[in-house]
Order: structure tokens, then C-alpha cells, then sequence
């Protein structure tokens, strides 16, 4: 599998890497075996969490004796100081390592966490200390907001960043990955099979929601099968400037498909080039900023979805999401909050009522 430098830490890491979070509902043997596998195939960056369960301990078994051929990232949920060392050196033992290659603050996703965990007595001392102690080589953050990991990358205090980035979720390639070329930082991708709706959906094969479920609108962008659509989705990702994505994986035959993907990789072809080229202009980058709304008019989902309809020609797909949600735009009183909120200026009221005029039925 061809390898990508991971950005200032000058790694060489496999283009499609092993994300860690599903292995946690797996048996040990079976992980084990789920994570052996994608090592066999060439994948050498492996993505876990302490929050993930017990997904580091399963990827410390299985790669105890290969540990120096692999890049393993984790990740600290703490905030303070304090916690987050304990955090550290229970990674340590449960991923069976005297050194970590990367520790990532995981889920930064606004200003004031980024600002509690980048205080003197935050997480990031702790990765710091860390770090000058020789127990780990590079320091990541990880988040869903490019708009907020833009703003840390800035800091010049991160290596790498983790976030999310998918044929129809491309704030990323707008708000973070000029900044993060910037400053040389790696980027390394989530969810790139993953449409944000009402429940987070990562994993290679999980149906119903994703951009791998069943629907026309899907089939006819990424492909007949599901393993086409997997194969095109993962592409997309890689024909970006990354360096590598991280599906969620849970079994062999997953790992199995993304290994090949990576394996086969050589560029998009010119007729992908031209159907995934959408124009997205005065589109809603789903930040989240205008809410909460006094009506409980999910804002950011209802456009998030309308930009499926509008820009992404997914409009069916579009239309039954839109249907999913209990709270619809006709309860919208036009009292004008949201819309002063909004950092790109877009007329909330008038897209939703257009929204909700094309995806009522
Ligand atoms: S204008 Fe409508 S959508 Fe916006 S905050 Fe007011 S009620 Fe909610
Ligand atoms: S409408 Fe504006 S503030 Fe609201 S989620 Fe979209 S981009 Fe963010």
C-alpha cells in the first residue's frame, strides 16, 4: 500500500489507516484478529481512543510484537492536567507500549474547550510534559469542526489533526486543510463514510444512514453495491491533500475492502472528477453556531440536509431524512436569532422555508 507523509512529524504512514473505535464491541480474539489482518495488508496507522472501551488494549495485544512497524495514535478525553495524565499512562499499559507515537485531545469541537484544554493547568501540558519526556513523539487534536481545529492548528502546537471529511461533508477542504498545509501539519480523515444525522454512524458497513446505505440517489453517486460505494467514498477522501483516512473497522472482511483500496489507489478518473465537482456556494458549513432555536428547529441538520437536496443531487435521500425529524420549519417563527449568530452571513429564514417547501414530501 502506497504511504503518505503524515505531515511535520515526517512519518510514512499507509494511505488508509485502521480507525479503532468499532473493535471495542468485538471479542478480544476476534479484534485481535481483525486488527492482525489489517497490519498483514500494509496498513500501519492505527487510530484508538481512551474513551473507545477497550479498543486500545485490543490493538496493544495485537500488535505488541510489530508495535515498532506501526504508528498508534490515541487519544486523551480529559481536559485538565491532572486527568489527562492518568489518561496517558493508562494508554500506555493497556496499549502494552513505553512510548506512544501520537497523542490527540480528542473532541475539541468549540473555543472554550480548546481554551480549557490549552491552559497551564489543561490537557495539552500534559502531552507536552510527555512529550519532552521522551513517552511520546507528536502531539494531534481531533474534532468535527474545521472552523475550531483551524483555530488550534494556528496555535502552532499540533502535529497532526483528525477530522471529519467525506464526499458530502467538505467544510474541511474549505476551512482547515489550507491552514493545516500551512503549517505542515498532517491530516489525517474520520468519517468518510458518514452523513451527520441524528446519530453518528462510522463504522465500513453500518447501514440505514450512512452514505453506504441503499438508496438510489447513493447508488447512482457512488455505485450499484455496497462495496462500490465504500470503494468510491474511500477514493474521494484519498484524491484530497491528506495524508491518511481512518473508516471504522470491525471485521475482516471490512478491513479486507479498505486494505485494497488503499492497495489500489491511482487518482479518480475523469468522469468521478466531473460528478463529484458539486458548486457549493451560500451553503450551510452545519457549525452549529445559530442554535439552539427558541422553536427547537433543528437548523443546522434541516440545511445540512438541503444541501444534499441542492447541491449534492441526493434529493430523495434528502427528502426522507427531512422526514425523519419531528420538528419541522413551518414551526419557524422568523424571529430572526439564528440568523444574526451565523459567521458566513446566510439568509437562514429564507433557506429553510425554501428547505422545507422542496422536501415537505
Ligand atoms: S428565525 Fe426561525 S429558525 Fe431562526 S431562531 Fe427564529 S424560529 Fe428558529
Ligand atoms: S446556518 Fe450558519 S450558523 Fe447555522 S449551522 Fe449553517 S453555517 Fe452554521
Amino acid at each position: 500500500m502506497d504511504k503518505r507523509r503524515l505531515g511535520r512529524t515526517n512519518l510514512q504512514v499507509s494511505i488508509v489507516g485502521f480507525g479503532g473505535t468499532w473493535i471495542a464491541e468485538l471479542s478480544t480474539p476476534t479484534a485481535v484478529q481483525v486488527v492482525r489482518n489489517a497490519f498483514n495488508l500494509g496498513i500501519n496507522y492505527f487510530d484508538t481512543a481512551r474513551l473507545d472501551g477497550d479498543s486500545e488494549e485490543k490493538i496493544g495485544l495485537a500488535l505488541q510484537d510489530v508495535r515498532e512497524q506501526c504508528v498508534i495514535a490515541t487519544k486523551t478525553g480529559s481536559r485538565t492536567k491532572k486527568e489527562s495524565l492518568q489518561d496517558f499512562q493508562s494508554s500506555l499499559k493497556r496499549l502494552k507500549t513505553d512510548r506512544l507515537d501520537i497523542i490527540q485531545l480528542h473532541g475539541i469541537d468549540d473555543e472554550k474547550t480548546l481554551k480549557k484544554a490549552m491552559n497551564p493547568s489543561g490537557s495539552l501540558q500534559t502531552c507536552k510534559e510527555a512529550k519532552r519526556e521522551g513517552l511520546v513523539d507528536f502531539i494531534g487534536i481531533t474534532g468535527h469542526r474545521p472552523m475550531v481545529l483551524a483555530k488550534a492548528v494556528e496555535t502552532g502546537e499540533f502535529d497532526t489533526v483528525l477530522v471529519p471529511l467525506n464526499v458530502v461533508t467538505r467544510q474541511a477542504l474549505e476551512e482547515l486543510l489550507p491552514v493545516a498545509k500551512a503549517y505542515d501539519v498532517g491530516i489525517v480523515v474520520m468519517k468518510p463514510l458518514m452523513v451527520k444525522t441524528s446519530n453518528l454512524i462510522t463504522c465500513l458497513y453500518q447501514p440505514s444512514l450512512s452514505l453506504v446505505s441503499d438508496e438510489p440517489d447513493l447508488r447512482f453517486l457512488l455505485g450499484e453495491t455496497t462495496d462500490d460505494r465504500v470503494r468510491t467514498a474511500l477514493r474521494y477522501v484519498l484524491s484530497q491533500d491528506i495524508s491518511v483516512v481512518i473508516p471504522g473497522l470491525r471485521s475482516v472482511s471490512e478491513v479486507e475492502t479498505a486494505a485494497r483500496v488503499g492497495t489500489d489507489y491511482n487518482g479518480l478518473t475523469l468522469q468521478e472528477q466531473t460528478r463529484f465537482n458539486f458548486n457549493l456556494v451560500d451553503y450551510c458549513r452545519d457549525c452549529g453556531l445559530c442554535m439552539p432555536c427558541p422553536e427547537e428547529i433543528n437548523i443546522a441538520a434541516i440545511l445540512r440536509f438541503y444541501t444534499l437536496y441542492n447541491n449534492y443531487g441526493l434529493p430523495n435521500w434528502a427528502k426522507k431524512l427531512y422526514s425523519g425529524l419531528e420538528v419541522k420549519v413551518d414551526r419557524c417563527v422568523s424571529c430572526g436569532n439564528c440568523e444574526s449568530k451565523c459567521p458566513y452571513e446566510l439568509p437562514i429564514i429564507n433557506q429553510l422555508k425554501k428547505a422545507h417547501f422542496k422536501m415537505r414530501n
